[in-house]
């Protein structure tokens, strides 16, 4: 019998009893170090969320906000640049003319399906206006119904 790179098995490999005994331990290290809670290198790795939350990295891509104008309203122009950039296709974006002459279109109704939402951020580099971003850090997006994580445009203006 040979291993994977056509290497003699040893007697002990063989027979899987010592490379069993090994799996256990390694198990066992893992099961006491988790009802301990040691902590520091080499303890345990997880957080009991939600009583403890990580800090999430800089530039980390969380739940999406649009940002304002420094009257409040949006930035976005509803140039339809995030929607069409979107590989999962979960923006849905209807534009209305503005009422200032100076810019052109406003978006009467901005969503995001937070669902069908891949995090890839295409829909920010997209943007042309600085319009959309994805820094609220923002991660624990649940709910119990599809619905209510289409995100609106206020609820993504207030974010
Ligand atoms: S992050 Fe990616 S998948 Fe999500 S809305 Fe933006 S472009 Fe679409
Ligand atoms: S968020 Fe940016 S890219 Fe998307 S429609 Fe608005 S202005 Fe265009």
């Amino acid at each position: 019998m040979t291993s994977k790179n056509n290497q003699k098995m040893s007697f002990h490999e063989k027979i899987y009893l010592v490379e069993i005994v090994k799996g256990l331990f390694i198990t066992l290290k893992h099961a006491l170090t988790n009802l301990f809670h040691r902590s520091g290198p080499g303890g345990i790795r997880t957080v009991e969320y939600p009583e403890q939350v990580k800090t999430v990295t800089t530039g980390f891509r969380g739940q999406h906000r649009l940002t304002r104008r420094d009257d409040g309203s949006p930035r976005c122009t509803a140039c339809m640049l995030c929607a069409t950039s979107c590989p999962a296709d979960c923006i849905t974006i209807v534009a209305a003319e503005h009422e200032d002459p100076t810019i052109e279109k406003y978006p009467l109704i901005y969503e995001i399906d937070e669902l069908r939402c891949v995090f890839c951020g295409l829909c920010v580099e997209a943007c042309p206006c600085d319009a959309i971003r994805m820094d609220t850090c923002i991660y624990d997006m649940a709910d119990f119904t599809r619905e209510s994580l289409i995100y609106k445009k206020d609820l993504l203006l207030n974010s």
